[in-house]
């Protein structure tokens, strides 16, 4: 372009956020301060989505403090994605903050806060604001439900999650859409309320999707339901044939009712699918800069010093009697590698680089593109206890926060 203004300028650091390229998007601000063009609130909000997406606090406050600085009108929708960023950058306490001092609220900047505490696992929180909500006249819609139900499955309050999805059918007139079934599946499933789910799935009006059916195999995994969970995967092998999760929630039902032929059997299938593992990938900030890790990652410059880390994480869990559970790693890699595999599981990469690179007592942040496993979630609460250090890991579910060797989801996630 001959001549690019501010609008031009937004569309491409909103593109570059919107489509899983908030690195980009945060370097082309820099282009366009260099250009000498003055960004305006649509710039901020999408700068500050970007941060979200990265997971990066450091970057979040800085932008905020720019709306600060620059005397820019502390709007509604920058309000509302300084909640977003926040809650979802780990910082809660700074997200009620900014939702405490606007003057104004309405549904986007209920919905965030909402969206916040619930991924977080706050509940009983989420629940009391949507009465404070409905108390002030602010119209939930259907994502304020979604957040609602989906804090409810992460503190696993049934009756409230079934309350609320009456409440928006009956009360507000509202439609449950996939992602509502799927939230009360999961919610009915974890609480050992199987039946009720799957009778749930049976009579929903709209086709259950693959997301509604893993739900339903993830609680066949948790309560060793080996029929129904059979039952799912023909489900998930027609809808979603390539993704590898679900034949690993299977495979733990049949470790964990000592099915280990039908382990092997399973194993077999998936070779011969070609079905391949997402590789996990973690990214933690350090001083500003976001470094990335995958599994069996060797390539960073400090590869030496990170896998000496890890090898004296693991010596220092032996020591207090940390044994790897059998049943997640078995289907993870061949068994050969099976040690060494489970300690660079990425997370457990990115903590090791996090305890060599900053001072002690500097909380360590990551971002986890999977759901953690259930190995390297205790890993890390013992992390947290052994070297004192509070560990936060916002996994594709949802915040873990790790402290003194427990996790603030109570392990349940
Ligand atoms: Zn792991
Ligand atoms: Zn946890």
């Amino acid at each position: 372009m001959p001549k690019r203004d501010v609008v031009s300028w937004n569309s491409m650091i909103a593109g570059y956020s919107r489509y899983g390229l908030p690195m980009d998007a945060l370097c082309l601000f820099k282009s366009m301060q260099f250009a000498q063009v003055q960004p305006n609130e649509h710039t901020l909000v999408a700068l500050l989505s970007a941060c979200s997406e990265l997971g990066s606090l450091s970057h979040g406050r800085w932008f905020h403090l720019y709306i600060n600085r620059h005397d820019m009108n502390p709007n509604i929708f920058i309000a509302t994605a300084l909640i977003d960023m926040y809650a979802r950058c780990g910082s809660l306490k700074c997200a009620e903050k900014v939702f405490k001092n606007m003057y104004k609220r309405d549904t986007l900047a209920y919905n965030a806060m909402l969206h916040g505490l619930a991924i977080h696992g706050h509940g009983h929180e989420a629940c009391d604001l949507f009465l404070e909500m409905e108390n002030s006249g602010v119209k939930p819609d259907g994502v304020s439900f979604l957040s609602l139900l989906c804090a409810c499955t992460h503190s696993g309050l049934v009756d409230k999650a079934k309350w609320f999805f009456e409440l928006m059918q009956m009360a507000h007139n509202i439609k449950p859409r996939l992602e509502h079934y799927g939230c009360m599946v999961g919610v009915l499933g974890r609480a050992g309320l199987i039946e009720e789910a799957h009778a749930l799935i049976e009579r929903m009006p709209l086709e259950p999707n693959a997301i509604i059916w893993r739900s339903l195999l993830g609680a066949c995994t948790i309560h060793g339901n080996v029929e129904l969970g059979e039952a799912c995967l023909d489900h998930l092998c027609k809808l979603d044939p390539e993704n590898s999760g679900n034949y690993v929630l299977l495979s733990n039902i049949y470790a964990k009712t000592n099915r280990w032929d039908d382990v092997g059997k399973l194993r077999k299938v998936m070779r011969e699918r070609g079905v391949r593992k997402m590789p996990g990938c973690s990214a933690i900030e350090v001083g500003g800069v976001v470094q990335e890790f995958v599994m069996g990652d060797h390539s960073h410059p400090f590869s030496r010093e990170i896998n000496s880390m890890v090898e004296e994480i693991f010596r220092r869990l032996q020591g207090v009697g940390y044994i790897a559970s059998k049943e997640e790693v078995m289907f993870d890699i061949e068994d050969e590698e099976r040690e060494w595999a489970l300690s660079c599981h990425s997370e457990i990469l990115a903590i090791a680089f996090g305890l060599i690179s900053t001072e002690s007592g500097v909380l360590i942040t990551l971002v986890k593109n999977l759901r953690i496993c259930g190995n390297c979630h205790s890993l890390v609460k013992l992390v947290s206890r052994i070297y004192s250090r509070e560990i936060d890991v916002r996994d594709g579910t949802r915040f873990h926060h790790f402290r003194e060797g427990t996790c603030s989801c109570k392990d349940f996630w």
